[in-house]
C-alpha cells in the first residue's frame, strides 16, 4: 500500500526526521490561506501516489499567497500518469544547497533490507543507477540487529563530505531505518534530502510503501488508504475477500489458489496470450464469490474472454458450477467463458454446466488456455 507524501511526512516527523511544515488542502482558496499562514514563499505539491511529479508540472514554487492560489488551481485536477490530483500540499519553500538520495528497500535476493544513498539526489535513482552506478552506495542491514550506528555514520560521512553535516545525516538515516522496520515498510525513500545554504538537513520529499502482507499488524494504517487513487477492481476485490491484481492483457482469469493462478498466467503467456488479471477466489466457492469475481473482471473493458481454471480439492467443483449458472442467470454475460474444472465432484459439475450452452468446457488446462486465447483474439 502506498501513501501520499503528506502522510509519509507526518510519520517522518513522528520519528524525528526533520521536514518543512506544511498543510494539505483540496481547493485553491485553502491553498492561499495556508500560504498566508506560512508567511514565506511556499511550494505547492500535487499529492498523487505516482512519482516524478516535479517533471510532470505537479510541484511549483509560489512567492505570495495569491500565487499559491494560482498554482494550486493549475495543479488541482491535473492528470499525472493517469491519476487525478485531488489534494495539494502547501509547504514552506526551502533554499537548496545540495540534494541527496536516501532509501531503505527490501532486497529480496539478499533477504535483507538495503540502505541506498547517493550524493546525487533530486534525480530518479533509476537514472543514476544506469548512468553513474558508482555514485550509489549500498549497505545491507541484518534485520535481527538493525542498523548499526557505524553503518549510518559511514554512509553519512561519504554523503556529507564533512563531519559536521555527517552527524545530522547519520541521525536521519538511522531514524529512516527505524521507521522502515517498525511500520513494516517495503520502501522508505527521501529524495531529495536537502542541505540548505545555512547547513540544515531536511527531507523535502517522502515516499513510503507498506508491505501489504504486514498490514494486519497495523490496523490504524487503514485510515491512510486513498481509495480514490486505487484501482476500483482491487478495492472491490479486497472488500469481497478475493485477491485480485489487474494486468494489461485481454484474457480474464478466475482461479482458486495462488499457485494455480501463477501457473495459469504462465500458460496463457506460453501460448501467446496476455492475462488481463490475476484473480484468486480462494478455497470457498460460494456462488456470491463467483459472481463478485465475474463482475470485477467485467469492469475491465479490455477483457475479451474469461477463463475459469478450478482445481477442486476442498473446493467442490459442483459449487463453482452452481455459482457460474447463477452468475449467468443474473448477469447477462456477453463474453465467452471457458471453464476447466477438475477434482472433487467434477462429473456433477460438468452435468450442471451443460445447462449453460454459452460456456465452453475444457478437459485440460492446456485446452482451456488455448480456447480462451483464441476466443479473446
Ligand atoms: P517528485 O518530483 O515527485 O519527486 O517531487 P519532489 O518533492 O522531489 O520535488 C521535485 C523537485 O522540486 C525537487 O527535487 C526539488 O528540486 C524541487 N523542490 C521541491 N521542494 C522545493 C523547495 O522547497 N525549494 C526548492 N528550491 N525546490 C524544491
Ligand atoms: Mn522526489
Amino acid at each position: 500500500m502506498k501513501v501520499h507524501e503528506y502522510q509519509a511526512k507526518e510519520l517522518f516527523a513522528r520519528y524525528g526526521i526533520p521536514v518543512p511544515p506544511g498543510t494539505v488542502v483540496a481547493t485553491a482558496a485553502e491553498a492561499e490561506a495556508a500560504a498566508a499562514r506560512v508567511g514565506k514563499p511556499v511550494v505547492v505539491k500535487a499529492q498523487v501516489l505516482v512519482g516524478g511529479r516535479g517533471k510532470a508540472g505537479g510541484v511549483k514554487i509560489a512567492k505570495t499567497p495569491a500565487e499559491a492560489r494560482e498554482k494550486a488551481a493549475a495543479i488541482l485536477g491535473m492528470d499525472i500518469k493517469g491519476e487525478t490530483v485531488k489534494k495539494v500540499l502547501v509547504t514552506e519553500a526551502v533554499d537548496i544547497a545540495r540534494e541527496i538520495y536516501v532509501a531503505v528497500v527490501m532486497d529480496r535476493r539478499a533477504q535483507k533490507p538495503l540502505v541506498m544513498a547517493s550524493a546525487e539526489g533530486g534525480v530518479e535513482i533509476e537514472v543514476t543507477a544506469k548512468e553513474n552506478p558508482s555514485a550509489i552506495q549500498r549497505v545491507w542491514i541484518d534485520p535481527l540487529y538493525g542498523m548499526h550506528p557505524f553503518q549510518s555514520r559511514q554512509l553519512a560521512t561519504a554523503l556529507a563530505g564533512d563531519a559536521e553535516l555527517a552527524k545530522p545525516m547519520a541521525d536521519i538515516i538511522q531514524k529512516l531505518y527505524r521507521l522502515y522496520d517498525e511500520v513494516d515498510a517495503s520502501l522508505a525513500e527521501i529524495n531529495p534530502l536537502v542541505v540548505t545554504p545555512d547547513r540544515r538537513v531536511l527531507a523535502l520529499d517522502a515516499k513510503l510503501n507498506f508491505d501489504d502482507n504486514a498490514l494486519e499488524r497495523h490496523p490504524d494504517f487503514e485510515t491512510l488508504r486513498d481509495l480514490d487513487a486505487e484501482d476500483p477492481g482491487e478495492v472491490r476485490a479486497r472488500a469481497e475477500g478475493l485477491s485480485f491484481v489487474r494486468l494489461s492483457g485481454n484474457v480474464g482469469c478466475v482461479v482458486n489458489g495462488a499457485g494455480l493462478a501463477m501457473a495459469t498466467m504462465d500458460l496463457v503467456k506460453f501460448y501467446g496470450g496476455q492475462p488481463a488479471n490475476f484473480l484468486d477466489i480462494g478455497g470457498s466457492s460460494r456462488p456470491e464469490k463467483v459472481i463478485a469475481a465475474l463482475s470485477i473482471i467485467l469492469q475491465d473493458t479490455s477483457v475479451k474472454s474469461i477463463l475459469f481454471n478450478i482445481f477442486g480439492g476442498i473446493t467442490r467443483c459442483d459449487d463453482v458450477a452452481r455459482g457460474l449458472v447463477t452468475a449467468f442467470d443474473q448477469m447477462n454475460l456477453k463474453l465467452p467463458v471457458v471453464v476447466r474444472l477438475t477434482g472433487t465432484n467434477e462429473d456433477e459439475a460438468r452435468e450442471i454446466l451443460r445447462a449453460v450452452p454459452a460456456i465452453h468446457p475444457a478437459e485440460t488446462m492446456d485446452e482451456a488456455v488455448k480456447k480462451a486465447i483464441a476466443l479473446a483474439a
